[in-house]
């Protein structure tokens, strides 16, 4: 199937942005069933600032099991840490045994 070149009109600015055939295989390929709505000046801005959004998964530590988010979709089956007790794995090369660890030992 040939792709052409399209104008399309920003949403944002409503300026006309050409929507190149490399673009549309892209979106063939990635089954995107919508045009581009905004020109890549108007993207740019919105992923640059604004709503930062960064794709955190809410998730359960495996560890300790207080809620945490992990900027990565945990894998089914495999354990998530939270931020300590991954730095705690971390600094224990031997961590076979959960139970060596005080949970209410005070940093000195
Ligand atoms: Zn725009
Ligand atoms: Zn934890």
């Amino acid at each position: 199937m040939a792709y052409t070149d399209r104008t399309l009109i920003c949403i944002d600015c409503g300026a006309e942005f050409v929507f190149t055939a490399g673009e549309q295989v892209f979106f063939h390929d990635k089954q995107f069933v919508n045009d581009p709505k905004r020109c890549k000046q108007c993207k740019a801005k919105r992923s640059s600032s604004g709503s930062r959004v960064r794709a955190e998964t809410r998730t359960t530590c495996s560890a300790c099991g207080e809620e945490t988010t992990v900027p990565f979709k945990p894998t089914q089956g495999r354990p998530v840490l939270c931020r300590s007790c991954f730095s705690k794995r971390q600094a224990a090369p031997s961590a076979a045994s959960p139970n060596t660890a005080d949970p209410n030992v005070a940093q000195s």
